[in-house]
C-alpha cells in the first residue's frame, strides 16, 4: 500500500506473513536530483513485488535513488539487493554491515554453529533450536549480496533535494543500528529504536553483548532532539515521541525488575526458563503455545537483560559447558 506522508515522503507498507509485527514500513524520500528509501523488506518475491509496484506507482527512477537502512535486520534490509544492482549506495552502520558480511560471507558459520551452542547454552532443546534456526528471518529472508554497502556514522549528513538528513547513531536494538533526522522538519525515522506501541526486543546471545545498556543511553541520546513526527519501522506514524520515549526506557526498567522478582526465590534459572515466567505482550497465552520465532526473540531479549543486571551487580551469572544459569547476587 502506498500513502502519501508529505509531498516528498511517501510510504509502502509491506506484509510480513507470519511475522507477529505483521508489516514493515518502506519510505520513498524523493527530490529532482536522487531519492532516498528508507528500509527496504523480506527477500521474498511477494515482499519486492509490493515495494517496486509502489515504486513504479511513484515513477521512481532506481539509477537515481539510494538507500537508507536503519539496521540490517531482515525485515528492513532483505531486498537491497534490487537496487544494488542499479548502483544505488545502501548507507549503512559500519557495526550492521560487519555483521551481515560475516552472516553472509563465512562460509565456516554457514550452519550457525555458533549460534546454536549459544542457544543450547541459555536452556533451548535441540528441537527448537533448530525449529528456531530454520524459522529464523534472517536464516530464510536476508539479501543475498552485500555489495554496495555504504557505511554512515553518527551525525553524516545525506542532502536529498532541499533537505539535509542527519545520522544518529542509535546501538541497541542492533549495534549499527542509525535513526534518520530531518532537523528543519523535525521529522525522525527510528527504524525499530522506537515505536509507537510495545517496545522493540533486543537480541543478545553472546554473554559479552551489552545491548541493553547501548539501548538505553541510545533513548537518552534521542532525547535530545526535538522531534514533531515520528515516522517508525513498524505501524503507523506518531506524534507522542517524549511520551514514548519515557515509557519504553520505563518498560525496560519495569522488565529489570521483574527479573529480579523472579530470582528473588533464591533459584538458579537459565534464560529459557526465566523467559518462560516473565510476562509477555503474546496473544497467544502460556509460553509452551507460543510460536518457536517468539521463544527465540523472547529468550534474546532476555539474555540482553540479565547481562545488563550482571553488569550492574545485581545478579550472578554461573556458566559451565552446559549451561549458564543466573542467580540473585548477595548483597
Ligand atoms: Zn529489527
Amino acid at each position: 500500500m502506498l500513502e502519501e506522508l508529505l509531498p516528498d515522503i511517501f510510504r509502502i507498507t509491506i506484509p510480513l506473513p507470519g511475522h507477529p509485527l505483521r508489516t514493515v514500513n518502506s519510505y520513498i524520500i524523493t527530490s529532482k536530483e536522487r531519492n532516498l528509501i528508507v528500509d527496504t523488506g523480506w527477500n521474498r518475491f511477494d515482499c519486492a513485488e509490493i515495494l517496486l509496484d509502489g515504486l513504479a506507482e511513484l515513477g521512481i527512477n532506481l539509477s537515481r535513488t539510494d538507500v537508507f537502512l536503519t539496521h540490517i535486520h531482515a525485515d528492513h534490509a532483505g531486498l537491497i539487493d534490487l537496487f544494488a544492482k542499479h548502483h544505488a549506495k545502501i548507507f549503512c552502520g559500519q557495526a550492521d554491515i560487519e555483521y551481515i558480511d560475516h552472516f553472509i560471507n563465512t562460509s565456516a558459520d554457514k550452519n550457525w554453529p555458533t549460534l546454536r551452542s549459544l542457544a543450547a547454552s541459555h536452556g533451548f532443546s535441540p528441537e527448537e533450536m533448530s525449529a528456531g534456526i530454520e524459522a529464523h528471518s534472517g536464516n530464510r529472508y536476508n539479501p543475498s549480496h552485500t555489495s554496495n554497502l555504504f557505511p554512515i556514522k553518527d551525525q553524516d549528513k545525506i542532502i536529498i533535494g532541499n533537505h539535509t538528513f542527519s545520522c544518529i547513531a542509535t546501538p541497541g536494538h542492533t549495534l549499527g543500528h542509525t535513526c534518520l533526522y530531518d532537523p528543519a522538519r523535525k521529522i525522525l525515522f527510528p527504524g525499530d529504536h522506537l515505536l509507537g506501541q510495545l517496545s522493540p526486543t533486543l537480541s543478545q546471545w553472546s554473554l559479552d553483548g551489552k545491548c541493553l545498556a547501548h539501548y538505553l543511553t541510545s533513548l537518552e541520546t534521542l532525547a535530545d532532539y526535538t522531534v514533531d513526527l515520528v515516522l517508525p519501522g513498524h505501524w503507523e506514524e506518531f506524534l507522542h515521541f517524549r511520551v514514548r520515549l519515557k515509557e519504553t526506557l520505563a518498560f525496560h526498567h519495569e522488565r529489570n525488575a521483574e527479573i529480579l522478582e523472579l530470582l528473588s526465590d533464591g533459584k538458579a534459572r537459565n534464560a529459557y526458563q526465566l523467559s518462560a515466567a516473565l510476562s509477555w505482550n503474546q496473544k497467544h497465552g502460556e509460553w509452551i503455545f507460543f510460536p518457536i520465532t517468539r521463544k527465540w526473540s523472547a529468550v534474546a531479549d532476555t539474555i540482553a537483560h540479565l547481562c545488563y543486571l550482571r553488569d550492574q551487580n545485581l545478579v550472578t551469572m554461573k556458566p559451565n559447558q552446559q549451561e549458564v544459569t543466573w542467580g540473585l547476587a548477595s548483597s
